[in-house]
């Protein structure tokens, strides 16, 4: 039995626990390929033209992958704690998927809402692996490995230091140290950043992102704000951006937010009006699927250069 993982929204934040879970449930995993213009194509194609592009997006690896396996796994993530919950497009996507793709008949269906206990989410996996005429021990066995692989992942890898998804190759000691903070399916689906991360990277600059902070520091930046913002995304987000803003050990931040996101539109001012009482150098850069790539560059090229210009000031100040 094949099940399909769209490459897009949550996909980017849990899938070491989502493809370990279906692999060692038994199940083939197909996860659709990497983003390219035609992906984007299908989901402009299927969607209302004011959602925002990862859901867009989205729809397009639905549309890419439904063909080819038994189910697609269609998230309704709900909450994954306490504090918020998600945007109410992610609340909504297996509605909006069953309005625009006519055709999508084998939609796996789950509702995640785990905010009472931890507990839940093991329920939610039994239930998904009777759906899926999968036995209990079986389960609970894939249940706790891909517990293991999520926390192996968060812990050892992304706080040592490596951004996700393959992203390497960076060292500590380059001279221009910069946190760019996004939701994680702008941040790491290369096509639709334009690869800025990597690009970045290659102009000798060191990069940060929100998944490479620990939690516990996230909790304690979270106090900042009067009101915990409704959203998870969104609270990793400016955690993220104020961790950089009180410990300065970054040069500048970037923000990298999708054309027509509702939650961003207060994310992204909140954090814009904090760099300014931190000194913090901060840049915008809003994408959607008409972004161009020689814009990018200027704008990425101009902040890393005033980076640097600042950088030589404060050490000629200080020789
Ligand atoms: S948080 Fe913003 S970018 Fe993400 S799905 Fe919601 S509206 Fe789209």
């Amino acid at each position: 039995m094949k099940i399909g993982i769209p490459r897009a929204l949550a996909y980017y934040a849990y899938y070491p626990f989502i493809n370990t879970f279906f692999e060692k449930l038994g199940l083939e995993v197909v996860v659709s390929d990497e983003t390219t213009k035609e992906t984007m194509d299908y989901g402009i194609d299927d969607t209302i033209t004011d959602a925002c592009v990862p859901i867009k997006l989205f729809h397009g690896h639905v549309r890419s992958i439904m063909d080819k396996v038994d189910y697609v796994l269609v998230p309704r993530l709900v909450s994954v704690n306490r504090e918020a919950t998600f945007c109410p497009k992610f609340l909504g996507l297996p509605d909006m998927l069953r309005c625009s793709i006519a055709d999508l008949k084998n939609e796996l269906e789950v509702r995640v809402d785990i905010k009472q206990s931890k507990l839940k989410l093991f329920l939610l996996c039994l239930k998904v692996a009777k759906q899926l005429k999968k036995g209990f021990f079986k389960a609970y066995s894939a249940y706790l490995q891909a517990l293991f692989s999520f926390r192996n992942y968060t812990h050892q890898f992304l706080q040592g230091g490596i951004p996700p998804l393959g992203i390497v190759g960076q060292h500590k000691d380059k001279s221009i140290r910069l946190g760019v903070v996004g939701y994680p399916y702008m941040l790491y689906d290369s096509y639709l950043s334009l690869d800025l991360i990597r690009k970045l990277i290659s102009m000798g600059v060191y990069v940060v992102t929100p998944e490479m902070i620990p939690d516990r520091e996230k909790k304690r930046q979270g106090k900042k704000l009067k009101k915990t913002l409704f959203w998870t995304f969104s609270n990793n987000v400016i955690r993220a951006a104020y961790h950089f803003f009180e410990r300065q050990d970054v040069d500048g931040v970037i923000h990298i937010t999708a054309f027509g996101c509702g939650p961003d539109f207060i994310v992204d001012k909140l954090m814009e009006i904090d760099a300014k009482n931190y000194k913090m150098p901060f840049l915008t850069i809003t994408l959607d699927e008409h972004t161009g790539q020689e814009g990018l560059n200027t704008r990425l090229e101009a902040f890393v250069d005033m980076l640097k210009i600042n950088r030589a000031k404060k050490e000629a100040l200080f020789a």
